[in-house]
C-alpha cells in the first residue's frame, strides 16, 4: 500500500507549498498566490490543481487516477484551518474556483465564486454574517447572503453549463427597473431572494435540470469547467494570436471566499505599482465599495481612485501601499494586484509582474536601477528591440478631445490618418492625386494588394494578427489595424457604420496600429522624442523626459556590452549620414544599382545597345565619374568607418523600359512617321533580354562575367573615389562585394580583374581594398571553405538565401499564401522577417564555420533585412558574426538587442 501511495503522482499543492518559479506547473495565479502565502501576506487559503491534472483531463476526458482523493484530502484541511466545511448549511465554508495558466489569458477563461451555497446554506451565511459590525444595506445580511447567492447560479450557469449570460443580466435589469432604480445597490434581500429564483428557473430551462445543491459536486464541476475552458474557442484564438502553446493547460485555484459585499465596509480593487502606461511612479488603482471581485472590471459601477480609499479606511489603505511596496521590492518589478476589503480586513487575492507599454518598460527599467533593485544587466534584459522600434514610431497626439470609436488588434505599428476607400482601385486613384488613404475593409486578400501598397493604412473589422491584412502590412511597414469588430463594412454602399455612426467613403479617419484604436476625424501626429533623441536633436542629459534618459542609459549599456558590430544598409550619403547618427558603425550594404538610374538611364540604355566594344567602353567611360562621385560622398559621411560596396546586382532589363510602353511608344511613333530606329532597337533588346525568372537569371556576378568593363568601372570608380578622399586627408575603407557568388571560381575570376585595377589605382596612397562576397545562394554557403580562399570577408545575404533556401519568391508568396501558413503554423513568424534557424540559419553557420576553418579571421556579417531582427540578431551573435547591417531606422533595434544577447547568454562570448 505504501507503494501505491509513492507512485500516485502530485496534482494539488497547499498555497504553502508553491513558489513564485512554479508557472509551469501551478500558473501563473497559483504559483504568485502561493508566493504570497509564503511572504506572510494575508493570502485566503486555499490549495493549486495543477496543469498536469489539466492536461490529463484533456487528454483523456475524465480526472486523473487520484485527483479526486487529493482534492478531498485538500478540502479537509482547508476546511479544519478554517473551521467551517463547504456548504455547511449553519456556517458555510464558500470558495471561487479560479483558472490560471503559466501565461496570462485575461477574460478568456473562467472563474466561479461562492461555490458551496444552496438552498440552506445561503440561511445559514446570513445569520453568520450577521451580528458584526457591519453597516449593512438596506435589508441588513440576508441580503449580502442572497446577493452571493445570485452570483454563484450567474456564473455557475454561465461558466460552467453554457446558460447564455444575457439571460442572467436580462433578470437583473428587470429587478432593477422593477424597483425603479440602476443601481444593483437598491435590490433588497427580497427582491435578491426574487432574483435567485428567476436565475434558477433559467438554468433549469437551459440545462434541463435544478441548479445543483450538492457542494461538493459544485465544486467538481466548476474545476471540471476550469479545465475545459482551456480549449473555448476564443482561448484557442487567443493562443494562436499570442503564439502561446496549446498543450499547457490550465491551473485551478480553489480559494476560501472572502467577501467585498458585506457592506459599505467592505469592497473590492484592482492597482498597479505604478503607472503600467508611463511608468511613472505613484498609486493606480480603481475600488468599489460593497462588492464582489468581477464588478470592478465589469464596469457595473463607477469604481472611484484608489486615494479615495484613504478616507473610507485609513487601516487598509495603509496596509495595502506596504504591501504593493513589499511586492515591488520582492518581485523587483511593477506588480498588478487584486484585492478584497472584508469588513475592515485586507485580503490579496492576486498578484503578477505586470503588462506596461513600451515606453514604461524603459522608464521602469531605469527606475529600477536607480532604487538599486536591478542592475543594468538586468534593465537591458527586461526592454526588447520590439518595444524601442514601437516608440520610434510618429504617434497621434491625443488629448480628450479624440475618443476612439473602435479598438481593433494593433496589426502593425505606426500612426496613420486619411481618407477613407473600400477599394483597392479607389486607393490606388487617391493616392496618385496625392491623397492619404486607409483602405476599409472586412479583411483583405491578394487583389488587394496595390490598394494596400497605395494606403497609408489597412483597417479591417475581421482577422487576428496573422491575417491577411496583418501579414502584409508588416510585411511593407505600413500601420495596420486588423479585427476591428464593432466596425460593420459595407463596400457596395462605400460606407461602414460604427458606435450608431456613419462613415462614407470620402471621411477621414485616423488608426493606431500600436493600440489597434480607431478614431474619427485627423488626429495630430506627433513625431517620436527616442528618434529626436537618437539624431541628437534632444540631449538626454538637459532635459526633463524620463523616457529619453532611460533610453539613453539602456542603450549605452548596451553598446557596452554587446560584440556585434552594427552597421547599416545605405545607399546615399544622406542615409548613410542619418544612419550614423543612429549609431552605425560603417556600411555593411551599399547598393550601386540605383547610381544606374534618374538621368543616368541613357547611359544604362547605351552600354545595353552597344553593337561595338567602342560604344560600351563610351558609356562606361561616362558613368565611371558620377559613380566615383557618389562614393566619394559616402567616404565622407562614413570618414574612418568600413564601407561595403556591392556590385551592380539586378538583372540589367530592369534599367529598361518595360515590353508594353515600348512597344506603344513604336507604334505611336511610326503613326507620327517619326525616326523609330532607338525605340526598336530598346525593344528587340528588351525582348532578346526577357527572363521567366529573373531572380535565378543574369543578375550578379553573372553579369560582371558577361558584360565586359562593367564590374571593372564600378572597382575603379570605388578605388579611386576611395583614393581622392585619402589624399584629403580622410579615411576610407572600402570592401568590395561581389553579388550572388555560387562557386569560387566565379570570385576568382572577378577578383584577378579588381585586384589589377586596384593596384593600379591605389598606388601608395595608403588605402586598402578588401574584396569578399556575398553568401546567398545555398551552394556558396555549403562551398564555403573553397569560397573562403578568395574572399577577404563574407556577407550573408539572408533574403536571397532565403528565397532561395525555401523556394520562395518573396515579391509573390507573401501576399498569395503566408497568411495561409501562418494560420496553420507551418512557421510562426515569416521567414523574411525572422531568420529561420533551423534550415536558413544551418546555411548560415556551416558558411561561418567552414570559412573560418579555411581563413581564420574571416571577417563575417549580414546585411539582409534580418540584420535588424530582434531574435535574427541573437541568433548572429550565438553564430559568431562580426557584425549586422540593417536600414538606418534599425540600427538602434539591432545595437540593442546586440547587447540583449549577451546578457542573455550570460556575458559570455558563445562565439
Ligand atoms: P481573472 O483571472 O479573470 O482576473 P480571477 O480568478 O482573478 O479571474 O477572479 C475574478 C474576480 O473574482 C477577481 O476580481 C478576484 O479578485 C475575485 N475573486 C476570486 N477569488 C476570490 C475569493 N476567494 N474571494 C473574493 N474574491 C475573489
Ligand atoms: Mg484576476
Ligand atoms: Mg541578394
Amino acid at each position: 500500500m505504501a507503494a501505491q501511495e509513492t507512485v500516485e503522482q502530485k496534482y494539488v499543492y497547499d498555497f504553502s507549498e508553491g513558489n513564485k518559479d512554479l508557472k509551469d506547473l501551478l500558473g501563473g495565479k497559483g504559483a504568485n498566490l502561493a508566493e504570497m502565502t509564503n511572504l506572510g501576506l494575508p493570502v485566503p487559503p486555499g490549495f493549486t490543481i495543477t496543469t498536469e491534472a489539466c492536461q490529463a483531463y484533456l487528454a483523456t476526458g475524465r480526472e486523473p487516477d487520484g485527483l479526486a482523493g487529493q482534492i478531498e484530502a485538500h478540502l479537509e484541511s482547508l476546511e479544519r484551518a478554517m473551521g467551517k466545511r463547504l456548504g455547511d448549511p449553519q456556517d458555510p465554508l464558500l470558495v471561487s474556483v479560479r483558472s490560471g495558466a503559466k501565461f496570462s489569458m485575461p477574460g478568456m477563461m473562467e472563474t466561479v465564486l461562492n461555490v458551496g451555497l444552496n438552498d440552506q446554506s445561503v440561511e445559514g451565511l446570513a445569520r453568520q454574517a450577521g451580528g458584526s459590525t457591519g453597516q449593512a444595506a438596506p435589508g441588513g445580511n440576508d441580503r449580502f447572503a442572497w446577493d452571493s447567492y445570485r452570483r454563484l447560479i450567474q456564473m455557475f450557469g454561465k461558466t460552467v453549463c453554457e446558460v447564455p449570460g444575457e439571460e442572467f443580466e436580462q433578470a437583473l435589469d428587470k429587478a432593477k427597473s422593477a424597483k425603479g432604480t440602476t443601481n444593483d445597490l437598491d435590490l433588497d434581500a427580497d427582491d435578491l431572494r426574487g432574483l435567485v429564483d428567476a436565475y434558477k428557473k433559467i438554468f433549469l430551462k437551459h440545462t434541463g435540470r435544478e441548479f445543483p445543491q450538492q457542494p461538493r459536486e459544485q465544486l467538481d464541476l466548476a474545476i471540471r469547467a476550469v479545465f475545459e475552458s482551456w480549449n473555448a474557442e476564443r482561448a484557442v484564438l487567443y493562443r494562436r494570436q499570442e503564439r502561446i502553446p496549446a498543450d499547457l493547460g490550465t491551473a485551478v485555484n480553489v480559494v476560501t471566499m472572502v467577501f467585498g459585499n458585506l457592506g459599505p465596509d467592505s469592497g473590492t480593487g484592482v492597482a498597479f505599482t505604478r503607472d503600467p502606461a508611463s511608468g511613472a511612479q505613484g498609486i493606480y488603482g480603481d475600488y468599489l465599495a460593497n462588492a464582489q471581485g468581477e464588478d470592478v472590471v465589469a464596469g457595473i459601477r463607477n469604481t472611484v481612485p484608489l486615494q479615495e480609499l484613504e478616507q473610507l479606511d485609513k487601516t487598509s489603505y495603509d496596509e495595502l501601499l506596504g504591501i504593493m511596496a513589499r511586492l515591488e521590492e520582492h518581485y523587483r518589478d511593477l506588480c498588478d494586484i487584486e484585492f478584497t476589503i472584508e469588513r475592515g480586513k485586507l485580503w490579496m487575492l492576486q498578484t503578477r509582474v505586470g503588462k506596461r507599454t513600451a515606453a514604461a518598460a524603459f522608464v521602469i527599467a531605469g527606475q529600477l536601477v536607480d532604487e538599486g533593485l536591478i542592475d543594468l544587466d538586468e534593465a537591458l534584459h527586461r526592454v526588447n528591440g520590439a518595444q524601442l522600434a514601437q516608440l520610434m514610431f510618429p504617434r497621434f497626439q491625443l488629448d480628450h478631445e479624440f475618443q476612439p470609436v473602435a479598438k481593433g488588434i494593433g496589426a502593425s505599428p505606426g500612426a496613420a490618418s486619411g481618407t477613407v476607400v473600400f477599394t483597392s482601385a479607389r486607393a490606388v486613384e487617391l493616392a496618385a492625386e496625392g491623397k492619404s488613404v486607409i483602405l476599409v475593409r472586412r479583411e483583405t486578400n491578394p487583389d488587394d494588394l496595390n490598394g494596400m501598397i497605395a494606403a497609408k493604412g489597412i483597417l479591417t473589422s475581421r482577422g487576428g494578427k496573422t491575417s491577411h491584412a496583418a501579414v502584409v502590412a508588416r510585411g511593407m511597414g505600413k500601420t495596420c489595424v486588423s479585427g476591428a469588430d464593432e466596425i460593420d463594412v459595407n463596400v457596395p454602399a462605400k460606407r461602414f457604420t460604427v458606435a450608431g455612426q456613419t462613415v462614407n467613403e470620402g471621411d477621414v479617419v485616423s488608426i493606431d496600429g500600436t493600440t489597434g484604436k480607431v478614431y474619427l476625424g485627423e488626429v495630430p501626429v506627433m513625431p517620436s522624442e527616442v528618434v529626436q533623441y537618437f539624431e541628437g536633436s534632444l540631449d538626454p542629459e538637459h532635459i526633463d523626459n524620463a523616457l529619453v534618459r532611460a533610453v539613453h542609459r539602456i542603450m549605452t549599456h548596451a553598446d557596452g556590452k554587446r560584440r556585434l558590430a552594427v552597421r547599416t544598409n545605405a545607399d546615399t550619403g544622406a542615409d548613410a549620414a542619418r544612419a550614423r547618427r543612429f549609431g552605425a558603425e560603417g556600411i555593411g550594404l551599399c547598393r550601386t544599382e540605383h547610381m544606374f538610374l534618374g538621368d543616368r538611364r541613357e547611359l544604362v540604355e547605351r552600354l545595353i545597345l552597344a553593337r561595338a566594344p567602342g560604344e560600351r567602353e563610351e558609356a562606361l567611360a561616362a558613368l565611371l565619374p558620377l559613380q566615383r562621385a557618389d562614393f566619394e560622398q559616402i567616404f565622407r559621411e562614413m570618414d574612418g568607418l568600413p564601407v561595403t560596396v556591392r556590385l551592380i546586382d539586378p538583372p540589367l532589363h530592369e534599367f529598361l523600359p518595360p515590353l508594353e510602353q515600348l512597344a506603344v511608344n513604336v507604334a505611336v511613333a511610326q503613326e507620327r512617321g517619326e525616326d523609330v530606329a532607338k525605340e526598336e532597337a530598346l525593344l528587340a533588346a528588351v525582348r532578346r533580354m526577357h527572363e521567366e525568372n529573373p531572380m535565378l537569371g543574369l543578375r550578379g556576378v553573372r553579369l560582371g562575367l558577361v558584360i565586359p568593363g562593367l564590374f571593372a568601372m564600378q572597382v575603379r570608380a570605388i578605388a579611386e573615389a576611395a583614393v581622392i578622399f585619402a589624399r584629403g586627408g580622410g579615411v576610407a575603407k572600402p570592401e568590395i562585394m561581389v553579388p550572388l557568388v555560387g562557386a569560387v571560381q566565379e570570385l576568382e575570376t572577378v577578383r584577378a580583374e579588381a585586384e589589377k585595377i586596384i593596384a593600379e589605382v591605389v598606388g601608395d596612397s595608403g588605402v586598402e581594398v578588401l574584396i569578399g562576397t556575398m553568401i546567398e545562394v545555398p551552394r556558396a554557403a555549403l562551398t564555403a571553405g573553397q569560397i573562403a580562399e578568395a574572399a577577404e570577408f563574407f556577407s550573408f545575404g539572408t533574403n536571397d538565401l532565403t528565397q532561395m533556401g525555401w523556394g520562395f519568391s518573396r515579391d509573390d508568396v507573401e501576399g498569395a499564401f503566408f497568411w495561409r501558413y501562418l494560420e496553420l503554423g507551418i512557421f510562426g513568424i515569416s521567414p523574411f522577417e525572422s531568420i529561420d534557424r533551423d534550415g536558413v540559419g544551418r546555411l548560415v553557420r556551416i558558411a561561418a564555420e567552414e570559412g573560418r576553418a579555411a581563413r581564420p579571421g574571416l571577417k563575417l556579417g549580414v546585411c539582409g533585412e534580418h540584420g535588424g531582427d530582434p531574435d535574427s540578431v541573437h541568433f548572429f551573435h550565438e553564430v559568431g558574426l562580426d557584425y549586422v547591417s540593417c536600414s538606418p531606422f534599425r540600427v538602434p533595434v539591432a545595437r540593442l538587442e546586440a547587447g540583449r544577447a549577451v546578457v542573455e547568454t550570460g556575458g559570455s562570448d558563445s562565439r
